[in-house]
């Protein structure tokens, strides 16, 4: 069911998932197709979650953000009162108290376990996002699996500490007991600045073509259906419930949206494996996390591999 609509306000927005922002202009979204986009939400009854370029926007388009209840996305340099902060790098000062998101390769991660462990004790919640997941190769399987785990050392070490932090490739797993996907195009659709519906902005920045409808039409996604879990036949048996389960990845890496890629599936295992790992650690010293169910043992990395068990 369609809950939520987020309203890229410029090209240049913020880039809160695995996407590039690949625009360097500015392309601020008309006064026009902000209104008409709050009013298709009020319609819709669907919650805003508005994403920021690093500029302070025209005092008539804050006063129309306020007009509706929403949640901001910020980057760094705009994140004042953001409910999420996007960090742009790791040199950058990470604001406090706040949940963050940072864009990084796999081996940026495995270079700044140290920051992230830092940056747990003074946020709420930080999410990674992996800028490379398409090029991971099962030779990187181990070096990921270490990472995971130096990372869950200062997880626990938090825990230990009494603060209840949160990493996403780590913790979400430990309080999920069904799927948690992005649900682009099933449960929220994205307006860009040119007044289109995009399935995410994912599929904007790539190609301005790949519109689901505009403000004049409505939303047009066909064959929904198609995006959605109860239609894919391999992630619905899956218990990485924490997998983003990227349609936009999914598409470039198999050409059909709601196939998943064995990277995709590989890396969300390892998180998986890695916060059931996390979970038994936790325990061991003590610490039971409440509505943690716990995770069954897995040594399959791939889902495919295992499509008999589920016959
Ligand atoms: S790990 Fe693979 S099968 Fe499981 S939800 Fe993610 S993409 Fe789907």
């Amino acid at each position: 069911m369609l809950t939520y609509l987020i309203i890229l306000l410029d090209d240049t927005s913020a880039s809160y998932c695995h996407y590039e922002v690949n625009r360097k202009k500015r392309r601020l979204i008309s006064l026009e197709y902000l209104k008409k986009g709050i009013m298709f939400a009020m319609k819709e009854n669907l919650n805003i979650q508005f994403v920021y370029p690093d500029y302070e926007l025209p005092a008539e388009y804050l006063d129309a953000i306020d007009s509706i209840d929403h949640s901001d996305i910020k980057p760094t340099a705009n994140g004042d009162s953001a409910e999420v902060v996007v960090v742009s790098g790791w040199d950058d000062e990470a604001p406090e108290g706040s949940t963050c998101i940072i864009h990084s390769s796999f081996e940026e991660l495995t270079e700044h376990v140290a920051i992230v462990n830092d940056w747990l004790r003074r946020m709420i919640r930080l999410n990674v996002v992996l800028t490379d997941i398409e090029q991971f190769k099962d030779s990187d399987i181990d070096r990921y699996k270490k990472t995971l785990d130096a990372l869950a050392d200062g997880v626990i070490e938090e825990y230990r500490q009494g603060r209840s932090v949160q990493l996403n490739l780590l913790t979400d797993r430990l309080m999920l007991t069904e799927m948690n996907n992005c649900g682009s195009g099933d449960s929220n659709v994205t307006l860009a600045p040119n007044g289109k519906f995009y399935l995410c902005p994912a599929f904007y920045y790539e190609d301005e073509k790949q519109s689901v409808g505009d403000l004049k039409i409505g939303l047009n996604v066909k064959n929904p259906q198609l995006l959605r879990l109860d239609h894919a036949p391999i992630c619905r048996q899956c218990d990485a419930y924490q997998c983003r389960r990227c349609i936009w990845m999914n598409l470039r890496l198999t050409m059909d949206a709601n196939t998943p890629s064995h990277q995709q599936c590989v890396v969300a295992h390892l998180e998986r494996n890695a916060s059931r790992e996390l979970q038994m650690k936790l325990e061991k010293a003590g610490i039971r996390l409440t509505g943690s169910q716990p995770i069954e043992e897995m040594t399959e990395l791939e889902p495919f591999n295992i499509v008999n068990r589920w016959k």
